[in-house]
């Protein structure tokens, strides 16, 4: 594995990171408590060309490789890991997938607005009743010959309401199962689709989560994306590559806290020393430390077989398995390390501790990851 950056790739990372410095860290805080969603970041988000990183400049992306992508998600997700979201889900689980399975006039229409930011996309799969098993989808497409009429809930849908663009599936054949299932490019102004209560979070706080209902909303046939029955194909390709994301966002995460660890653990003085001089203290920096850099190899892995368009099941579900697993444990040695400062909103580390952990839940819980790698090792 190459572990050299280009030039291209530091400079992404170097924007990145300023951005987040800049324009993400003033407000984190308050946005976090208020449950604001960071509109006018994820605004200037799409003027940097952080919204559609991957896609083709021919459809208004940047063209950029995966480990870009890694590098700036990490980067904005050290700072503030509710931005990271909704980054995460317009690039990996909207733009990605209708870029390599959409039709041309599809793409022509709906990727290239999401590309540029000027929309935000919502991927529509968990239901009330479907979670991890994403085979028993509820909602209903029935084919009406040149439209389809959509009914059910979808439940959880980042985006929720700050979206104009939903990648929404279900089911349109009971009997064929997930092989009967679609997905559809649904608009917000379609009658019959009502965007439902919003969720009160331990986390990501910034990032907006609705539930959504459709009752008979018709969406012309056009607007399927793929073959008849190729919806859960789609859902779990999209997923693979998702994980990545979701990955650096629990290895963003991880490494904002563990900076402001070390550096408060020089600064912070007990038993006329500072902190960082009590080997406690020091061996946990350096557990921490470990770990992160084992999440980044594991991340950057995936990230290399993807660009290199070999398989990455295995490597994805590792890294977003292992990177999450530290985002939660590094959290919650960071608030130890701050001691009583860590538990109070103004150090950021109780808030990191938080976000942490839906990396351990969404776009597969790690117990799913564990399924996904032992079924790629027993096959
Ligand atoms: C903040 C947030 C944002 C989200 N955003 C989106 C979104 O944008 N789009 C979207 O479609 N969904 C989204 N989700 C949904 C998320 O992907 C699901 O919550 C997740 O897949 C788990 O499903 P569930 O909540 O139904 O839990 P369940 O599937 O009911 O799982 C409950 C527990 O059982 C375990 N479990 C289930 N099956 C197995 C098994 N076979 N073996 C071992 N253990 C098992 C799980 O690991 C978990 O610990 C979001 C969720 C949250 C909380």
């Amino acid at each position: 594995m190459n572990l050299t950056f280009t030039e291209e790739q530091l400079a992404v990372k170097e924007a990145a990171k300023e951005f987040a410095e800049t324009e993400l860290l003033p407000g984190v805080i308050e946005r976090d408590e208020k449950e604001i969603f960071p509109a006018e970041q994820v605004r200037k988000m799409g003027e940097m060309g952080f919204m559609g990183m991957m896609v083709s400049p021919e459809y208004g992306g940047g063209g950029m490789d995966t480990i870009s992508y890694v590098l700036a998600m990490t980067e904005i997700c050290k700072v503030d890991a509710s931005c990271g979201v909704v980054m995460s889900v317009n690039n990996s689980l909207v733009c990605w997938g209708l870029e390599k399975y959409g039709s041309e006039e599809q793409r022509q229409k709906y990727l290239a607005p999401l590309a540029k930011g000027e929309v935000i996309g919502a991927f529509c799969l968990s239901e009330p009743e479907a979670g991890s098993d994403a085979t028993s989808q509820r909602t209903t497409a029935e084919d009406k010959g040149d439209y389809y009429l959509i009914n059910g809930t979808k439940n959880w849908i980042t985006n929720g309401n700050s979206a104009g663009t939903y990648i929404v599936y279900a089911q349109t054949d009971k009997e064929k199962r997930h092989h009967g299932i679609n997905a559809f490019i649904v608009t917000r102004d379609m009658p019959g689709f009502v965007i439902g209560k919003k969720e009160k979070k331990l986390g990501i706080r910034g990032s907006d989560t609705h539930s959504l209902m459709f009752t008979d909303v018709k969406v012309p046939k056009e607007n399927r994306i793929g073959e008849d029955g190729f919806g859960f194909k789609l859902a779990m390709g999209v997923l693979n590559g998702g994980r990545i994301g979701i990955a650096a966002q629990a290895l963003g995460i991880a490494t904002g806290a563990f900076e402001r660890s070390l550096k408060y653990s020089k600064e912070r003085k007990a038993f006329g020393v500072e902190i960082s001089k009590h080997q406690a203290i020091a061996f946990k920096l350096a557990d921490m430390a470990t770990n992160i850099e084992a999440s980044r190899l594991l991340i950057l892995n995936a990230a290399r077989l993807k660009d290199a368009k070999k398989d990455y099941t295995k490597a994805s579900a590792m890294a977003k398995l292992f990177a999450s697993q530290t985002a939660m444990d590094v959290t919650i040695e960071a608030i130890q390390i701050h001691g009583g400062y860590g538990y109070v909103k103004e150090y950021h580390v109780e808030r990191m501790m938080r976000d942490a952990k839906i990396t351990q839940i969404y776009e597969g819980t790690s117990e799913i990851q564990k399924i996904v790698i032992s079924r790629d090792l027993l096959k």
